[in-house]
């Protein structure tokens, strides 16, 4: 099997991790190569219930390498406490199956807390970050004012360094928010509770990647929340502040020469979407409280309930698009078994003309859903192992987003667990 990208078709929360937790079989190593704490990938095995923020979700795999590319947001504080509750749980981690790049940069205690008052400077205007100082360590990282972890290992170059954005930061933090300054105490605290505890894992993962590519090793590379949060593709400006999208795997995990063979994008059976923005597919009311406690649709790291909706063909097609999907995977068929009909969004109605492409993310709140309904099957389907034991109901539901999307879906989840799985292949 060549390299493999598991990615999100839609807002993220897909069920990428669960994904990720079957095919690591089949890997060698696992990267994230973009994206911070911010999202969740939530993993259920034989070792328990785990909400992965960070930690790519081959963890759990013996002998299978973890790498945390250049592209993530390396949050040393949030790394180092997810790195305690897995082990808690019986999971090993050591320098020998997780490596993170020396050229990630580090989020720092100030990136989180500019993002809490930024938001609640915008007030009603907010744009529904879930505050883990995403956004503010990626403008810092394109103005290149961010610490490489690699420069933990060199400490009087490092102590130069952060001096000089402390200067700099706490201006902003004290004269535009009016909040209280960082001191040399409280950083230094910080890079001894976190950052020398990551330290040991530290290491160059291009090199890794390349030598690991060059001996036939299989890369699966993973992704956090899914195309429509794209940076530059997405619905701008309620997107994530990173590349969402499997052609920048290569460069985020630290070896831009790798190939990626194939590119599964993760499909949910319906939709979700946390935080502000366009969600054009929403439903309101009972329905949309029945949908979401059917899927148990709540963040993995906030708990906000996240808003929900029929299957969004238009926002599909179009995030498979820019993935570059070469397969799909349908999760969470099982959840739509309480439903009588299916509704689906078919197309957007845009100014009064029906619309098959995705609009351009300004004009997406005049765009308005043309629901259809296909039958529902009304019978339990979790137990469901393959294509064939699914009622003619649901297999109809599968092979209409499939003939919408344009794409074959090659699995389909029908549960959290890892084998409530039908591979279609
Ligand atoms: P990710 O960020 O894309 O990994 O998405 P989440 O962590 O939000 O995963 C989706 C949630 O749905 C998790 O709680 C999974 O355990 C769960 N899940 C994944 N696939 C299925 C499925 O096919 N059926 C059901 N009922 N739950 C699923």
């Amino acid at each position: 099997m060549s390299n493999c990208a598991i990615v999100g078709v839609n807002w993220g929360d897909e069920g990428k991790g669960r994904m990720v937790d079957l095919l690591t079989e089949d890997f060698d190593v696992v990267v994230r190569y973009q994206g911070g704490g911010n999202a969740g990938h939530t993993v259920i095995n034989d070792k328990g219930k785990f909400a992965l923020h960070l930690l790519p979700s081959g963890i759990f795999r013996e002998g299978v390498v973890n790498v945390l590319g250049n592209g993530v947001a390396l949050d040393p504080e949030n790394l180092w406490n997810e790195i305690e509750e897995t082990r808690a749980k019986g999971v090993s981690i050591t320098p020998d199956n997780l490596k993170i790049s020396s050229r990630a940069s580090l989020l720092m205690p100030w990136h989180r807390l500019l993002d809490e008052l930024e938001e609640a400077r915008l007030k009603d205007k907010k744009f529904g970050s879930t505050k883990q100082g995403i956004a503010p360590f990626y403008s810092d990282k394109y103005q290149k004012k961010t610490v490489l972890a690699g420069e933990l290992m060199y400490p009087e170059r490092l102590a130069a360094h952060i001096r000089d954005l402390a200067e700099w930061k706490n201006l902003i933090i004290s004269s535009v928010y009016g909040a209280p300054e960082y001191t040399e105490e409280a950083i230094n605290e910080w890079l001894g509770d976190y950052c020398e505890k990551i330290k040991p894992f530290i290491c160059d993962t291009g090199e890794f990647l390349s030598e690991a590519a060059g001996s036939g090793k299989r890369i699966l590379f993973e992704a956090q929340l899914g195309s429509l949060r794209d940076i530059d593709f997405g619905i701008h400006p309620f997107t994530t502040s990173s590349n969402t999208l499997a052609a920048y795997a290569p460069i985020g995990s630290g070896c831009p020469s790798l190939k990626i063979g194939s590119v599964i994008g993760v499909v949910k059976a319906y939709s979700t979407c946390v935080g502000e923005g366009p969600f054009v597919c929403e439903m309101f009311g009972d329905e949309a409280e029945k949908l979401r406690k059917e899927g148990f649709e709540y963040g993995a790291k906030t708990g906000r309930p996240r808003r929900v909706g029929p299957i969004d063909l238009v926002a599909t097609r179009y995030g498979a698009l820019l993935q570059g999907a070469s397969e799909i995977a349908l999760t969470k068929l099982d959840v739509l078994s309480y439903m009588d009909r299916i509704p689906v969004c078919a197309h957007y109605e845009l100014d009064g003309e029906i619309v098959d492409s995705f609009p351009f993310p300004a004009a997406l709140d005049r765009a308005k859903p043309v629901i259809e309904y296909l039958d529902g099957w009304g019978t339990d389907i979790s137990k469901a192992r393959s294509f064939d034991e699914l009622p003619e109901a649901a297999k109809e539901y599968v092979l209409y987003v499939q003939r919408a999307i344009g794409v074959p879906i090659t699995y389909v989840s029908v549960g959290p667990e890892r084998e409530s799985i039908i591979i279609r292949k």
